[in-house]
């Protein structure tokens, strides 16, 4: 009798085999890609999206997670960030990069993209050390001067070592892993850094990064977006204190919107020094808000103002922007820009980079670049990071079992 039960439940088993590993049930799926706004069910198979439909069975799914009351969304996409770390390299190729996965994931970053740090002439050590060891998907902008941001003062005004057919052909080197090209911290009066970059992104059909702290008269910041990039092309640090931003009576000043409507778009990039209240709550009110929201994490922004991902949505969600749309500026926007447009959404086949957030309300201050405070009165917090189908953070334990459930003598292989 025994032994015809067991029998049975082996043939039930092996014929019920749930199709799916993971399924998130009764979460408020955010997908702008896909214009889903709403409570839906999402399933895993593998590294891919299975299916995202209403009221899916749960045993259907190996494992069921409760999202009930938490917004499910694409694996949020950091456009700028640097994490070129592992290296006793200078600058942001070494101390002041992060190493990705200790930083990313419990933010709910499943792609960073690296903004420059490395440069054609250290990126293969960059790809070996932190790009193929790393969990989280680093993809990277190649700086146009050969040795990336290893100097602000002395590396990176090189001009003899900004090479555009050189980055050109590193970039072809690796398609769909180097997505851009990137210029940054030029202090210079001449605009042959940003044409040199410009010049590399139209050999290897890849978008520009310009990330400049200094303007002057000689390369006023109107004639960088409006004549030197090029539509697709990408400027960080868009609440830059220096970006002319306001007229006298503290309108925005029209030529951003004619930027923006030839192509060029504006990311957020807030780092440690690049985001002010004093230019985003203005602009933010006038409808010149991001097309991506990034962090420019590294060691220094991390500790003040920006912290992460979610912190710096939160405070677009402070500015009144919909949560939607918050969210489509951290998911969907950044790998369109990027043009890795397998990213950033929760198509069925598309990779399983999945994260669940909790908008938590509250007293909360968020500090700019200033060290000035907003008031607001919700935020955002990673419950759990799906990346390529597995868990790789998880707040509360969402997807665990109870701990009755552990053997107490675990099971050794
Ligand atoms: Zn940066």
């Amino acid at each position: 009798m025994i032994r015809i039960a067991v029998l049975a439940f082996v043939a039930v088993s092996a014929f019920a085999q749930p199709p799916y590993d993971l399924l998130l049930k009764g979460g408020h799926v955010l997908d702008s890609r896909n214009r889903v706004n709403g409570v839906m069910d999402v399933a895993v198979t593998g590294d891919k999206i299975a299916a995202v439909a209403p009221n899916i069975p749960a045993d259907r799914a190996k494992r069921v997670i409760n999202a009930a009351g938490l917004y499910v969304t694409p694996g949020l996409v950091d456009m700028h960030a640097h994490v070129f770390a592992g290296t006793m390299g200078p600058e942001y190729t070494g101390a002041l990069s992060v190493r990705p996965d200790g930083f990313t994931f419990r933010s709910g970053v499943t792609t960073a993209v690296d903004a420059g740090s490395a440069g054609w002439r250290n990126f293969a050590e960059f790809k070996k050390q932190i790009i193929d060891t790393a969990e989280t998907r680093v993809l990277a902008f190649l700086n146009i001067v050969g040795n990336g941001m290893a100097g602000r003062e002395t590396v990176e005004q090189d001009l003899g070592d900004m090479d555009s057919a050189r980055t050109a052909e590193e970039a072809a080197r690796y398609p769909g892993l180097i997505v851009g090209i990137k210029i940054a911290h030029y202090m210079g009066p001449d605009w042959m850094p940003v044409d040199r970059a410009v010049d590399a992104g139209r050999r290897a059909n890849l978008p520009v990064m310009v990330d400049f702290a200094d303007f002057r008269k000689e390369r006023p910041f109107q004639q960088l977006v409006l004549e030197h990039l090029r539509p697709g092309d990408i400027y960080t640090h868009l609440y830059l204190g220096a970006v002319p931003m306001l007229d006298a009576d503290g309108k925005v000043l029209p030529y951003l919107f004619e930027a923006r409507k030839r192509g060029v778009i504006f990311d957020v990039g807030h780092g440690a020094g690049s985001f002010l209240w004093r230019q985003a709550v203005p602009a933010v009110r006038q409808g010149f808000v991001p097309d991506s929201i990034s962090t420019d994490l590294h060691v220094h922004s991390m500790n003040a103002g920006m912290k992460d991902l979610l912190n710096v949505m939160s405070k677009f969600l402070a500015l009144g922007m919909p949560i939607e749309d918050v969210v489509a500026r951290a998911t969907w926007h950044p790998a369109r820009e990027i043009h890795r447009e397998e990213l950033g959404h929760l198509s069925t086949g598309a990779p399983a980079d999945i994260t669940v957030l909790r908008l938590v309300k509250g007293d909360f201050g968020f500090l700019d670049a200033r060290g000035t405070r907003l008031n607001g009165s919700q935020k955002l917090v990673a419950e759990l990071t799906i990346r390529a189908g597995r868990v790789v953070w998880d707040l509360n334990g969402l997807a665990a079992d109870d701990w009755p459930s552990a053997p107490v003598h675990p099971k050794k292989n």
